[in-house]
């Protein structure tokens, strides 16, 4: 199925995520239609229609689909039976969501592909919390099983003494407990699967993580990365082979001694693919564009050396004026509000 321009691509979500696949649709000719629930969604500034509704508003979901050719997601923290309503017109499909969505399931999952993820535990109540610190050694990572992003919904357990805090900490909601990592880097492979089971990688990524958000990605990766390449890439692969996904899936890494470990995975596009904007050939919004609408996937390469792309988070975005007078920057804002501490606001990619 090939969807051609003039057509309507759906996303559920109206974020930033959003807002910047809408504007890589807009260039090939495309209109999109965003459905969210808030009022004026930074996504919805940028394209042609908007939907204001809830996720699990099953009638408009209908009248949504009846008003677009394909539908796409943006976040992954959709219910997911309402999402019938769709039928076939969603990319990536459901199973993709609800693997990603909890956290449990997906480190189940991934495990079922023969890839490595941290030692883990399910996690329901304080004993649960005692006995993984036990078995997965001191400290250990709460992370809630659902609804978890930027660090949020996480505590780190030191002592048995400290479980009922942190589980309280977490709001005493189903969890996975984690052993800590000791992890020379982190970096993501951001990985586009077409319809007909085609994929592509883009050059691995590094990310650096300040308070649980991400805060600057660099490409090229450097050596100590680049050499989990092959065995990243490969699993980054047959994890989307497993969920028949269609359009890019994000997988985030830890780079250890003696391998890659996948930390979690995004069924969908990726901060830490910003940089392909300005650096790649083709942007990952672009690419996530082209695998849905049954295009030709497109080049990933490096447009020049390399790019670094550094988040505007909450008070940063105060620099703007400062970075757009900077030769070579390339500013991005989001046309959000507030800039409340820990939101993400805007970000600046820089050429290397
Ligand atoms: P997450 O929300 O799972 O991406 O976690 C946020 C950040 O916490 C990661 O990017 C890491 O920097 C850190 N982190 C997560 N899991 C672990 C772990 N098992 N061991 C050490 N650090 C971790």
């Amino acid at each position: 199925m090939n969807i051609p321009p003039g057509s309507t691509i759906g996303i559920l979500g109206g974020g930033q995520l959003g807002r910047m696949m809408a504007m890589a649709a807009a260039r090939l000719g495309y209109k999109c239609h965003i459905l969210d629930p808030h009022e004026s969604p930074c996504a919805a500034e940028v394209s042609a229609y908007f939907t204001r509704a809830a996720f699990d508003d099953v009638e408009a979901l209908k009248r949504f689909a009846d008003r677009c050719d394909v539908v796409t997601y943006e976040f992954e923290n959709i219910p997911v039976a309402p999402l019938e309503a769709l039928g076939a017109k969603l990319a990536p499909s459901t199973r993709s969501l609800e693997v990603a969505q909890d956290r449990a399931n997906e480190k189940r999952f991934i495990e079922g592909c023969g890839v490595r993820v941290a030692p883990w535990r399910e996690i329901d109540g304080e004993a649960d919390i005692i006995a993984a610190l036990e078995a997965l050694g001191a400290p250990i990572l709460l992370k809630s099983r659902r609804y978890g992003y930027d660090g949020k919904g996480q505590a780190w357990v030191h002592r048995a003494e400290d479980a009922g805090e942190a589980w309280r900490a977490i709001g005493e909601q189903p969890a996975v407990a984690e052993a800590r990592i000791a992890f020379s880097a982190e970096f993501s492979v951001i990985l586009a699967r077409g319809q007909g089971g085609e994929t592509s990688a883009f050059p691995l990524t590094r990310n650096h993580h300040e308070g649980g958000i991400l805060r600057i990605s660099t490409v090229p990766a450097g050596p100590g990365i680049e050499a989990f390449e092959q065995e990243a890439v490969a699993a980054a692969k047959a994890i989307a082979e497993a969920l028949d996904h269609v359009g890019v899936l994000t997988v985030e890494y830890f780079a250890c001694a003696d391998g890659p470990i996948v930390n979690e995975i995004a069924p969908r596009v990726h901060n830490s693919g910003h940089w392909t904007i300005e650096g790649a050939h083709t942007s990952q919004f672009e690419q996530h564009l082209r695998a849905i609408l049954g295009l030709p996937l497109g080049d990933p390469s490096l447009v020049a050396g390399g790019a670094t792309m550094e988040n505007l988070i909450g008070p940063d975005v105060e620099r703007w004026a400062n970075i757009v007078a900077e030769p070579g920057a390339r500013l991005h804002l989001y046309g959000k509000g507030e800039a409340r501490p820990g939101r993400k606001m805007g970000h600046v990619t820089r050429r290397i």
